[in-house]
């Protein structure tokens, strides 16, 4: 059975719930929000594990129980004593904006390559066969961390584990943009399969197109590029066959927080049901476009299983 593990951080999201200033509690993570969508898709044909750290606080706690309502395994989840899950708040202006306030510079997500380190199981990582991480689970390790998370990425792929990654690039998060390019020409160099939105690359690489975004990957060699453009094309490019795929707009936006990380859900999960690059993509794009209507970056189960079809 296909077991993909999902490496980053999980916060506590505070969103203003209405005019009296009264805010929602609830958890989002790009990549955690990801495996959610995975394992709603795919169900019981694919174990799902999420690996960060959290606290040994209530709210962490609460965290767990949002895990095994969502059947995600917390093998990997692992509690620090000193530091606890890092919070935002969505703050909504008269007008309709979103800005976005974090307290995360402390988190206990910060030290997941230590614990991994720590795991002293030998069979630890043995069934993963899928790892997934983002440019933020890679912002927010140290420099030595992020050392120690090269070798580990590089044991498991020497493993025959397969390694996707989307940069998700955030320019608060790194100290010098040349910092997050080092870091995502090394996790280039080590994926298999890539998510990389254009806004991504237009900030940190300057480049204007899909098309540009994909020559400058497939000179890496890596054989799946999956180039998201919004409500515009995604391009795909397969062992360096490029085609192009047009996005139906959703006429009733409500919320697009997490939509690469939805599209990204979908994408992985029709891909470990067998389905091909063109199809997955297809999948992925209704379950990007379900999440956009609704509120959060984790649609309640009732609004996503009533949108979307599971594979299994
Ligand atoms: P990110 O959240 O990483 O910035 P994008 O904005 O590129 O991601 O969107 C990811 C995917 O979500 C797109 O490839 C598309 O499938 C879907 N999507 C985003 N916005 C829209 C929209 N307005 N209408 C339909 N689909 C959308």
């Amino acid at each position: 059975m296909p077991h993909l593990l999902m490496i980053g951080e999980c916060m506590i999201e505070l969103s203003q719930s209405n005019e009296l200033g009264e805010y929602k509690q609830s958890f989002a993570g790009d990549v955690f929000n990801t495996g959610v969508y995975i394992k709603r898709c795919l169900k019981e044909s694919a174990q799902v594990s999420f690996l960060s750290v959290i606290g040994e606080d209530k709210m962490s706690s609460q965290l767990l129980s949002l895990m095994a309502s969502e059947e995600i395994n917390s093998r990997y989840l692992y509690r620090c004593k000193s530091n606890k899950m890092g919070l935002y708040i969505i703050n909504i202006d008269q007008y309709g904006e979103r800005t976005f306030d974090y307290w995360r510079e402390n988190s206990a997500a910060r030290h997941l390559v230590k614990f991994i380190k720590k795991d002293t199981d030998k069979t630890a990582f043995r069934s993963v066969t899928t790892i997934f991480f983002s440019g933020i689970s890679l912002a927010i390790l140290s420099p030595d961390d992020l050392v120690n998370f090269w070798e580990f990425i590089e044991c498991r792929r020497s493993n025959g584990c397969q390694i996707v990654f989307d940069p998700n690039y955030r320019p608060a998060l790194w100290s010098s943009p040349n910092k997050a390019k080092d870091a995502f020409e090394m996790a280039y160099s080590l994926s298999d399969v890539v998510l990389p939105g254009v806004d991504d690359h237009k900030n940190l690489y300057n480049h204007k197109s899909a098309a540009e975004i994909a020559s400058h990957l497939e000179a890496k060699g890596i054989g799946e590029i999956i180039i998201k453009n919004g409500d515009l094309e995604v391009l795909i490019s397969v062992e360096g066959r490029r085609t192009q795929i047009d996005i139906i707009p959703v006429t009733e936006v409500v919320d697009t927080t997490s939509a690469g990380d939805a599209f990204n859900g979908g994408y992985l999960s029709a891909r470990q049901s067998g389905k091909s690059v063109k199809s997955s993509v297809i999948y992925a794009a209704n379950v990007a476009g379900c999440v956009i209507q609704h509120k959060g970056a984790i649609v309640p189960k009732a609004c996503f299983s009533k949108a979307i079809i599971p594979l299994a």
